[in-house]
């Protein structure tokens, strides 16, 4: 009789039918014909550390965490990766074999990857970066292009106060810049991103006036529906090297599946394929 234990994973939120995880290592798990399980689960705030608590007696090696519970995990953890601790949230956590509880985010690791990948000749260092948006997602987005060593960063969001919070805790490469003014930078930059939720099926579109923008700019949008945002559809008008944010969902996922799972799993077409139908 094989008596070890079939490796579990997860995902949890609240809501979280909308998850994409569960399609995303679904899908690595047939590939890879290995034998184990990715589970969405509904937890509410209330009940967080019983399940953090339960999980590992159940076969969990590990979990993916979405919203609310991304920061709070982190009172929780045992061991904070540096780059959880940076950003103050975190996306991806492990219980290690000794007990501990490890928290990790892989946010920025998935935006850069999804860069290196879609664009080789982008050069991080080469000049400034544009980052619209001061949430969550643009806090390890911000956390990322510092790690890749761009020279200065221009930020700009809607609440201004939300930016100069990234800025007090990020430091002076980053500039803020007034939301009405952020197209007055556009030909300086190497890199624009949009992380703010604008451009997203159903909402509003991002109004910026691209008449500065030069094709020596890569531009990425983490917005993801559609894969192709009014953003970045304009941007490639211009000439602009262009990256949709689908692969950075793909590519956060990956340090989690391996250590889960004990397999590197791959993102190409056939990932991205099956996570569009
Ligand atoms: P968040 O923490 O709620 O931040 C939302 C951001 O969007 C804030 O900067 C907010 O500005 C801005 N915003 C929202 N409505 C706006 C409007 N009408 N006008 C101007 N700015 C507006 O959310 P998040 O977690 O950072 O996520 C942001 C987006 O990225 C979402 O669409 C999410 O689905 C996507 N995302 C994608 C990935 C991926 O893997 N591709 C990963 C994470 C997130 P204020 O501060 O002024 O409200």
């Amino acid at each position: 009789m094989n008596t070890q234990r079939i490796p579990l994973a997860g995902v949890i939120g609240q809501p979280i039918n909308q998850s994409k995880s569960p399609q995303l290592h679904g899908h690595w798990l047939k590939r890879y014909g290995i034998n184990g399980h990715y589970i969405p689960m509904e937890v509410s705030s209330v009940d967080l550390p019983h399940v953090l608590n339960n999980l590992p007696k159940m076969g969990f090696r590990g979990i993916n965490v979405t919203i609310p519970h991304k920061e709070a995990v982190l009172d929780m953890a045992d061991v904070i990766s540096d780059r959880a601790a940076l950003i103050g949230a975190a996306n991806t956590l492990t219980f290690q074999s000794d007990g501990k509880l490890h928290a990790d985010n892989t946010d920025g690791y998935g935006f850069t990857a999804n860069l290196k990948q879609e664009a080789p000749d982008w050069a991080p260092k080469s000049g400034p970066a544009l980052v619209l948006g001061a949430g969550g997602a643009a806090r390890a987005i911000v956390a990322a292009l510092l790690h890749e060593k761009v020279p200065e960063i221009f930020l700009s969001n809607r609440t201004r106060a939300r930016a100069d919070a990234l800025k007090a805790h990020f430091g002076g490469k980053i500039t803020v810049v007034d939301w009405t003014q952020a197209a007055s930078h556009l030909d300086e930059i190497g890199t624009l991103v949009n992380t703010t939720a604008l451009g997203m099926s159903g909402k509003e579109e991002l109004k910026l006036n691209l008449e500065r923008l030069t094709p020596k700019t890569l531009v990425t949008d983490i917005v993801y529906t559609p894969l192709v945002t009014p953003l970045l559809a304009a941007a490639r008008v211009i000439g602009c090297p262009t990256v949709d944010g689908l692969g950075m969902l793909l590519h956060q996922a990956t340090p989690g599946f391996e250590r889960w799972f004990g397999q590197v799993p791959k993102v190409d077409a056939e990932l991205r394929r099956a996570l569009l139908t």
